[in-house]
């Protein structure tokens, strides 16, 4: 985070080693503000003098000069420079009023000598106040209605004019100012002189309550060692004021540029770089997504969500000279609650997301999910295949812990249970049925998330492998063969050698096949009867080994019943499957329950093309 900021005062123009360069603000916020109008006084012994309106073009070299900062609207800022709004106000607010209650409130940190100095010019000022104002409105009031200005005092010294930034006074106070938030909090001072700052390691002031982010403040119990004693926080986490305010500047550059939405939640994308030759480009890359000057073409991949352009696929392009945190937050009030911290993934990690994405997503049946006529919808894999099954819902407020979980593990290669997903995406599944909605989207989401995590080799659990040789059983089923061949058996084979690793047992392939004559049967008696009451034998999609072995004849006396019974040749498939499974299948009701709704939505795959005695699968 340092670097990130050491970067973006950089491309601010800041001295890094000059805290006073870092803090301090430009008074013209934009090009308007052309002129500086100087009261100019002069020391005489114990007193000063007003010599008169000095009026002079800004120059953006005089920043650290004029030392600007500014403080609250109505009141002073933080030294007396000011924008000029109405030339009268502004003289008596923030001129003569620094000289009341700031002053006052810096005296703690000032000597005698700085005191007294303060306080002489600030009597000067207000005794000369009508004579100050009688030069300057004037001349204030001759400049273009349209330009603006500056006030600000100076100092004549010996042919030498002196501005408010040229006098350590005001540095300190504006030094005290920027610092005070780093070691003043409820009340309670928490600073060490001359310690080890624990970011740069040197010998410096050091200050307690440097808290980037709010989850690591110094207040909860339990962030800190050693007793909760406040006052001694800068012992636990002691930043010098210089570390600090590098710091802050990183974390307003990655609130800026790093920071994403991500289905509710926000995340920051922080960069660690290992080494600093490529920093330059590696931000570029960042400030360039951020204001929507990427080109993105027409081939670019999303991973994280569907709709919206994410900046992983660029970055999955460099070299690890760095690697990612991902930071997920979220906020709400005045608590930020870190939900999830993934951290150290390299580009090369983020490239073999993609490498995986683009094998599922290159399968024929993801690629034409949806075709007619004239057009081809295809469903590419992105985090929102995990998102559909962990939605955010009242219902169960565990899914969205789940849906980061599985996206930690997606990231740094932790497995994922095989029977934990399954549960999820059979839950999905099950109710698009029981309100008897397609199940045929759900169904493809999460068939594409299985095999997405096959391909990283992260689903936990799961018995996959080579596909089993199958025993010849022809003398076995004998006669049973059927004598016209519809070539089911090829398109079959062209799925289970796609997908091998998932049709890796007979149980499976059964389960799945029958799920496709389940689909035909239903089609049938949607055709001729306009419902399917056979839906109701499928328990709400809650199958077993039992149930699946007892509803495979009934599916074939009903397309007997129906006289369209055209599918011996699938049925013999089905029926060597069944035998070569043998009993005690060890598969779990959603396993089962999934191979068979499988099955159900891909039957128009598997069926034959120029058949017409078939009907078409809705
Ligand atoms: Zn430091």
């Amino acid at each position: 985070m340092k670097e990130i900021g050491e970067y973006a005062l950089e491309k601010e123009n800041k001295d890094l080693s000059d805290f006073v360069s870092i803090l301090v603000e430009n008074p013209a916020s934009n090009e308007t503000y052309k002129h500086v109008f100087c009261i100019k006084f002069v020391s005489s012994q114990d007193s000063f003098e007003f010599k008169g309106i000095e009026h002079q073009e800004y120059s953006k070299e005089k920043i650290v000069k004029y030392l600007y900062k500014r403080g609250s609207s109505n009141g002073p800022d933080i030294t007396p420079t000011a924008r000029v709004t109405e030339i009268k106000k502004t003289f008596s607010n923030k001129i003569i009023g620094w000289f009341s209650k700031p002053l006052k409130e810096a005296k703690p940190i000032l000597d005698g000598e700085e005191v007294q100095f303060l306080e002489l010019l600030g009597k000067c000022i207000k005794e000369n106040e009508e004579k100050i104002l009688f030069d300057l409105e004037p001349k204030v009031n001759a400049i273009d209605a349209k330009e603006n200005s500056i006030l600000t005092l100076v100092l004549e010294e010996n042919d030498l004019t002196r501005y408010v930034g040229d006098f350590e006074v005001f540095r300190k106070i504006l030094k005290n100012n920027g610092a005070s938030r780093f070691y003043s909090k409820y009340d309670i001072i928490s600073k060490g002189d001359d310690k080890v700052c624990s970011v740069c390691k040197t010998n410096k002031e050091v200050y307690g309550f440097v808290t980037p982010y709010e989850f690591y403040t110094v207040d909860k119990r339990g962030f800190v060692s050693g007793g909760f004693d406040q006052s001694k926080a800068w012992r636990n986490n002691p930043v010098c004021l210089e570390c600090a305010l590098k710091m802050t500047a990183g974390k307003e550059y990655i609130e800026k540029y790093m920071s994403f939405g991500f289905y509710g939640f926000n995340f920051l994308l922080i960069p660690k770089l290992l080494n600093n030759s490529k920093s330059e480009e590696l931000f570029d890359i960042f400030e360039k997504f951020n204001e929507k000057k990427f080109v993105f073409n027409k081939e670019y991949q999303n991973f994280l969500q569907a709709n919206e352009n994410d900046i992983l696929e660029i970055l999955s392009e460099e070299a690890d000279y760095i690697n990612f945190n991902f930071q997920f937050y979220e906020k709400s009030n005045s608590a930020y609650r870190i939900l999830l911290y993934i951290e150290d993934v390299l580009p090369s990690r983020l490239r073999e997301l993609f490498k995986s994405k683009d094998i599922v997503d290159k399968r024929k049946i993801f690629t034409n999910y949806f075709s007619n006529d004239t057009e081809v919808k295809s469903i590419k894999f992105t985090l929102g295949n995990v998102r559909w099954f962990f939605p955010n819902t009242l219902d169960d407020p565990d899914l969205n812990k789940y849906f980061l979980e599985i996206t930690n593990g997606i990231f740094t290669g932790t497995s994922i249970d095989y029977n934990f997903l399954l549960k999820y995406i059979m839950q999905r599944i099950r109710k698009d049925f029981r309100n008897e909605s397609p199940t045929r989207y759900s169904m493809f989401l999460g068939f594409q998330l299985l095999d997405f995590l096959i391909q990283l080799h992260l689903l936990g659990n799961y018995r996959g492998g080579k596909s089993v040789n199958s025993k010849n059983l022809s003398v076995l089923l004998g006669d049973m063969a059927p004598k016209e061949n519809s070539g089911y058996e090829e398109r079959i084979n062209v799925v289970f050698s796609e997908f091998e690793h998932f049709f890796n047992t007979d149980a499976k392939r059964a389960v799945f096949l029958e799920g496709a004559l389940v689909q035909y049967l239903l089609n049938i008696q949607k055709f001729q009867r306009g419902s399917a009451p056979f839906r109701t034998k499928l328990r709400g999609l809650n199958l077993d080994e039992r149930s699946v072995k007892r509803i495979f004849p009934e599916i074939i006396n009903k397309l007997e019943e129906y006289d369209a019974n055209y599918y011996k040749e699938l049925e013999y498939l089905i029926s060597k499957y069944m035998i070569q499974s043998g009993t005690d299948w060890k598969m779990s009701t959603d396993e089962i329950s999934f191979y068979f709704v499988l099955g159900m939505n891909l039957s128009n795959l598997l069926k034959s093309p120029k058949s017409e005695k078939e009907i078409e699968n809705d």
